[in-house]
């Protein structure tokens, strides 16, 4: 059983063998023995499972899991881009399906999302394709000093003109996360006015304003990381509310501000009613078609082998 970082309190430390984020559980599933894999997350992440131990019968909790960014983007889409631009590696953020896993270089994660990057522009790439977070793609362009440029999408796509002088081009895709795109540069001013000693921690799905404004960004293993490494203090983290909670329960020392009505509406679909009731009648099966998934592996490969 296996429990992403944003499970409910009441799930995340009671049932799963294993917590955290989109990386280690996919990890973690690669490897499993069991027969059956209940993954307490979203589809896109039980399907990741699926793909990397396809003898193991894997189970979603929830009949739907979606996710906002993850139906951002279609393996169509990712044609169309590559017709645009040929030759030009692609990435995507995991948080997508495998169809378009499977149309592309790189898979990466919030916590190597600028590693993967970093090792595409050692080998002499000046340009990338980052799908689909708009904000994931911005932060690292910024952090990795790339320009960053979105393709037009008028009924067709159209390249989008360059800056001039920029050695190095990402091209991103206007996709975001519902649930990270409402964090707002106001809200971190004002939860400083009310806590002047506050230390804010926002995932990099946030607004690179927001990132900015923050006083560390990463994946929520990495702020997780961030927080216990501390022996106290005061913390606001700008992500799904849930793991507020939960690093809140295991450090009752780090006092934490949470901007609870920021809630995922799919990782909140998960509950321990209805793991219980996956295990019982052994729903909801993920498959994912076999061609789909040879084609996916690589990507996937690639990504565990940098980190
Ligand atoms: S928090 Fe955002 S990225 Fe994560 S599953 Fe929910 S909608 Fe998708």
């Amino acid at each position: 059983m296996l429990g992403h970082n944003y499970m409910e309190p009441a799930l995340f430390h009671s049932v799963p063998d294993f917590t955290g984020d989109s990386l280690y559980l996919a990890r973690v599933s690669a490897k499993a023995q069991a027969q059956i894999i209940v993954f307490c997350g979203v589809r896109f992440m039980a399907e990741t499972a699926k793909s990397l131990n396809p003898s193991r019968k894997v189970l979603l909790p929830s009949a739907k899991g979606g996710c906002s960014l993850a139906e951002s983007v279609t393996a169509a889409d990712v044609r169309a881009l590559k017709a645009l631009y040929p030759g030009v590696p692609t990435v995507t953020y995991i948080n997508c399906y495998q169809e378009v896993k499977a149309e592309v270089d790189y898979v990466c994660t919030s916590g190597n999302a600028e590693q993967v990057v970093k090792h595409i522009l050692a080998q002499g790439h000046k340009k990338i394709i980052f799908l689909p977070d708009e904000y994931l793609a911005a932060n690292v362009a910024r952090e990795t000093g790339m320009a960053i440029v979105y393709p037009r999408r008028n009924g067709k796509l159209e390249q989008a003109a360059e800056p001039a002088g920029a050695s190095t081009v990402m091209i991103g895709w206007r996709g975001r996360c519902e649930v990270h795109d409402k964090f707002t540069v106001e809200d971190v001013t004002n939860a400083r006015k009310q806590f002047p000693d506050v230390t804010v921690l926002a995932h990099p799905e946030c607004s690179p304003e927001v990132v900015e404004a923050a006083d560390f960004s990463g994946s929520t293993t990495q702020m997780i990381k961030y927080v216990e490494n501390m022996k106290s203090g005061r913390y606001l983290l700008l992500t799904e509310c849930s793991m507020g909670d939960n690093i809140a329960a295991k450090n009752p020392r780090r006092e934490m501000i949470r901007l609870c009505s920021v809630r995922c509406p799919h990782m909140n679909e998960i509950s321990l009613e209805e793991t219980l009731e996956s295990l019982r009648q052994e729903r909801y099966e993920v498959t994912v078609d076999e061609d789909v998934r040879q084609r996916s592996m690589t990507s996937l490969e690639r990504m565990l082998a940098i980190g």
